[in-house]
């Protein structure tokens, strides 16, 4: 049966903290929430065929809005319905499949490979978009293939076809649609311990609250981390009104409540300014500004 865009769930004037989690203050001009494949294909032709700007939105960990939003649409996958399955040590998992479940899958079926990527808080689709990775290991380091929507046609793209670098791919104009994924057979104990052991590392290291993870790159030509270059400016822990560069993790900037982009932006901007004025160095975003 055909879907129509009439059909498919749409909220007029929806607020930013409902789809990143950085939580700021203001509202996008309306998101589309497709249920299916069907359904995310009709809502993004839609869109392209209107010309009108739109922004994909997995679980909205990496964006950012600012006041242009209220001049985009989103799509978001997270009501998508999730399909996830494994044949031997091949797992395939659709675009809005968290990497969390992806783990879980793994871990009834003693396969490892996700143990890292699972405590990053995405969807499959925005963690092959920018290359998610952590633990010195990134998503593509498990992937196969992907299926992608493009220019009206649904293809198969092989690992070797596709461009990635840190937190970067070609994967541009495209909507992608699920990944297989190759992973290795081992002992449940050792793949839960390994898990859990990221856990703690991050919990060690990085702040609980609202955020969007490490705001900056690491500039890896200098082979010093962003966070290293930000608190070695006294910048860490600094507050703006109800933004702050965390006390915990000089990269990272928390929404202690009701932050408004603009708030955001000041510490991104002010984190730039000192890195460059005492390092020579140009800070890059890790994170997307919508
Ligand atoms: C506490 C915290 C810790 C984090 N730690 C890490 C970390 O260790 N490593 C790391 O790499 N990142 C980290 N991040 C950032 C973020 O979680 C990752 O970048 C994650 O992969 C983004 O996934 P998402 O589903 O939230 O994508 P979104 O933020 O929703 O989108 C990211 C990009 O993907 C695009 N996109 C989303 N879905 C699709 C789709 N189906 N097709 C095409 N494009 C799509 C979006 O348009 C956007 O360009 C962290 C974030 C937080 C809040």
């Amino acid at each position: 049966m055909s879907v129509t865009i009439q059909q498919v769930e749409y909220i007029k004037k929806a607020k930013i903290e409902s789809i990143s989690t950085i939580k700021t203050k203001g509202y996008i001009k309306g998101v589309f929430y497709p249920k299916n494949q069907k359904e995310l294909i009709v809502t993004y032709t839609y869109l392209i065929k209107n010309k009108l700007p739109h922004i994909l939105i997995g679980n909205g960990s990496n964006l950012l809005f600012s006041k242009k939003s209220k001049k985009i649409i989103g799509i978001s996958t997270k009501r998508m319905k999730k399909r996830i399955f494994t044949k031997k040590n091949i797992l395939y998992a659709n675009a809005p499949t968290t990497l969390t479940q992806c783990f879980k899958i793994c871990l009834e079926n003693n396969l490892s490979g996700f143990e890292e990527l699972a405590t990053i808080p995405g969807t499959i689709g925005g963690a092959i978009k920018v290359n998610a990775g952590c633990f010195n290991k990134n998503i593509f380091s498990i992937i196969e293939e992907i299926k992608i929507f493009k220019n009206g046609k649904i293809e198969t793209i092989t690992k070797n076809n596709i461009n990635y670098e840190y937190r970067k791919t070609n994967l541009k104009n495209c909507l992608i649609l699920s990944a297989k994924f190759k992973l290795q057979y081992s002992n449940k104990k050792l793949i839960l311990d390994k898990y859990k052991e990221c856990l703690l590392i991050r919990s060690q290291k990085q702040p609980q609250g609202f955020s969007v993870g490490s705001v900056f790159k690491n500039p890896i030509d200098y082979g010093l981390s962003a966070g290293y270059l930000i608190e070695s400016c006294n910048l860490k822990g600094y507050k703006y009104k109800k933004a702050q560069i965390s006390n915990k993790h000089a990269n990272f900037i928390i929404n202690n409540g009701n932050a408004t982009f603009k708030q955001v932006q000041h510490l991104i901007k002010l984190c730039k300014k000192r890195v460059k004025k005492n390092f020579n160095i140009d800070l890059e975003c890790e994170i997307e500004i919508v």
